[in-house]
């Protein structure tokens, strides 16, 4: 579904690819040198995420209720991206295993990514400048205009080492390996803006 406004006036950077490939790092550094801001989807999904487990929420149409009640807010500074559930800073919660193992599978649910949609589009229209935005369909369906689109590989044992250094609990090698590959199954396989890289995207490893 591509089909909303998607031309943004604003400089719009894609950063797509699978878990642990170095987005996050990527995304943040170009837009701190350009003087841009930045916008980690992934957070967004992580957020609605520790909300639907929070409240006990197994359909999209709740969470996106529950969201509107509570909104996510994310704050697009790429030296100091917090993002926030209501009143409650979430930036760390949303990094525990608890919400990586199940963020895929909420993230499938229709509602929510067309609700999460919408409000990624808001985030870079509101963006003056320029904007660096990362995930895992920001090329293909969230700014399918934007101005330049990169899909970063790594292979699995470079992202397995990566996600190990940012995880903040003691997690074995092999553990993380088989969390990222169930990750990346479900994300490129789902009906719904699967992972995959646009057609005019530039794809580095
Ligand atoms: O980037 P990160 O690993 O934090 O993303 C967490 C999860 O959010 C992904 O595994 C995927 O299920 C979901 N996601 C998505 N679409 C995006 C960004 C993230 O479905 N644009």
């Amino acid at each position: 579904m591509t089909t909303a406004h998607t031309a943004f006036k604003n400089v719009v950077v894609a950063i797509d690819g699978p878990s642990g490939s170095g987005k996050s790092s990527t995304a943040k550094a170009i837009a701190i040198r350009a003087n841009w801001k930045y916008l980690d989807t992934g957070a967004l999904y992580r957020a609605a995420t520790w909300l639907a487990i929070e409240k006990n929420l197994d359909s999209g149409n709740k969470i996106v209720e529950a969201i509107k009640e509570s909104p996510i807010k994310f704050n697009c500074d790429p030296k100091n991206p917090l993002i926030s559930v209501g009143d409650i800073d979430v930036s760390d919660a949303i990094r525990t295993l608890r919400i990586t193992d199940q963020v895929s599978q909420y993230s499938q649910l229709p509602e929510l990514r067309s609700y999460l949609l919408e409000l990624q589009r808001e985030i870079i229209s509101e963006s003056t400048n320029g904007i660096v935005v990362e995930g895992r369909d920001i090329g293909t369906v969230v700014a399918p205009d934007a101005d330049l689109k990169v899909f970063l590989f790594a292979d699995l044992s470079a992202r397995t080492a990566r996600r190990e250094g940012e995880l903040k609990e003691k997690i074995k090698s092999a553990e993380v390996s088989a969390s990222l590959e169930s990750r990346d199954l479900k994300d490129s396989t789902r009906k719904i803006s699967p992972l995959r890289p646009a057609q005019d995207a530039l794809e580095l490893d």
